[in-house]
């Protein structure tokens, strides 16, 4: 037999199970001839809002300058007058997917370890598997991160520790000062990678200013975006705080213009735009209190919500992600993540909101 295109790949690529992403709303508008604006999309944690008026009026006027290649420049320095990091402590990527897996092509390889808990967010196997390290995955403990487990799981071929706080797709939190004590209690040489992509959802009551955490721990690496709360998901723009020694190291495989003129520009000015992230802000309270008493008055539970997002449970989630899809509803099966039971469902609008918890209980029904 000869050899196929895929049998190059090294076995470590070929065992990457790829990621599934939400499904498209104009794909289930394909599959069912359900119109496309009657279909309901709470699958892949975006704003329901969409992004600041005042950062769609930068990308207007960012237009005009599309022939010029992008100068991260400004971006920056905001978010170094806003965080106090210092703009050398700060890399930009395509997206916070991108300064992840900047981490791990900086410190993983063949031969190397890193620590993850099960029901973590999909990124981190795969940003691991694609270096050709391994993936040490600790139990969850209540679907959450199991942080002493992750501690004695370090093995001293370990070079990297995924944490998620809040975790997508199970909405698990970590009080801050487990994981202050957490981090203290890694080795310096090990970085630990503390992805706060939900940061903005954390009530004011239980958020800590992590960012103050880099000045104690050089091997610390923060990762946010603008994908979330900044309503700016299809721009692709996230960012990692960090040590500039970190910083220099993804710089060096840090794609040249990885953020793109309009997403540099809207992230400029969806800074300035605190009404519009207080608005989303209360908008997701809100939506999150009225999902909760909706599965509640069904009888369905779910494990406590942290982000934008609620993880619950039901007996059979294929049946009822069909029966949800067949009313034009669309939400996060959860079987590729090792649980079969529960279905994902994204904080939408008020009336998106109904619509679920209605279509949910026909297909419960
Ligand atoms: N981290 C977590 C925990 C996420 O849920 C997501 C988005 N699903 C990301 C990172 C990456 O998002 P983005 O690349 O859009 O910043």
């Amino acid at each position: 037999m000869s050899t196929q295109p895929a049998d190059l790949a090294p076995d470590y690529i070929r065992a990457i199970a790829p990621y599934v992403p939400g499904k498209p709303m104009t794909q289930l508008a394909r599959e069912t001839g359900i119109a496309v604006e009657r279909i309901v999309k709470l699958a892949s944690n975006e704003n329901p809002l969409g992004m600041s008026p005042r950062a769609r009026a930068a990308v207007e006027a960012a237009l005009a300058g599309l022939a010029r290649y992008p100068d991260d420049f400004e971006l920056k320095a905001k978010l170094s007058e806003r965080t106090g990091v210092a703009a050398e402590g700060i890399v930009l990527g395509n997206g916070s997917n991108d300064v992840l897996d900047m981490v791990a092509r900086v410190f993983l390889a063949p031969g190397r370890s890193a620590v993850l808990s099960q029901y973590a967010f999909a990124v981190y196997p795969i940003a691991t598997q694609t270096q050709g390290a391994c993936a040490i995955v600790v139990p969850a403990k209540d679907y959450g991160h199991d942080l002493d487990a992750m501690r004695a799981s370090i093995a001293p071929d370990t070079r990297v520790v995924w944490v998620a706080n809040p975790n997508n797709p199970t909405g698990s939190f970590l009080p801050f000062d487990a994981l202050h004590a957490f981090i203290q209690s890694v080795p310096q040489d090990v970085i630990v990678v503390l992805d706060e992509a939900y940061n903005e959802y954390i009530t004011p009551a239980e958020r800590v200013d992590t960012t103050a955490w880099l000045r104690a721990f050089p091997n610390l690496v923060i990762t946010r975006t603008f994908s979330k709360i900044f309503g700016m998901a299809g721009l692709r723009v996230g960012y990692a705080l960090t040590s500039p020694e970190i910083a220099g190291l993804m710089n060096r495989v840090r794609h040249p213009f990885n953020c793109n003129n309009l997403a540099l520009a809207a992230a400029v000015a969806a800074l300035d735009d605190g009404a519009f992230i207080a608005e989303s802000y209360e908008l997701n309270r809100a939506g999150l209190m009225q999902i909760l008493s909706g599965l509640k008055r069904l009888g369905l539970g779910h494990i406590p919500a942290h982000g934008n997002f609620i993880a619950f449970k039901v007996q059979d989630a294929a049946a009822v992600n069909r029966a949800l899809q067949a009313q034009g509803v669309i939400v996060r099966p959860l079987a590729g993540y090792g649980m079969p039971d529960h279905l994902r469902v994204t904080i939408g609008l008020p009336d998106e909101n109904q619509r679920f918890l209605e279509a949910l209980e026909k297909a419960l029904a």
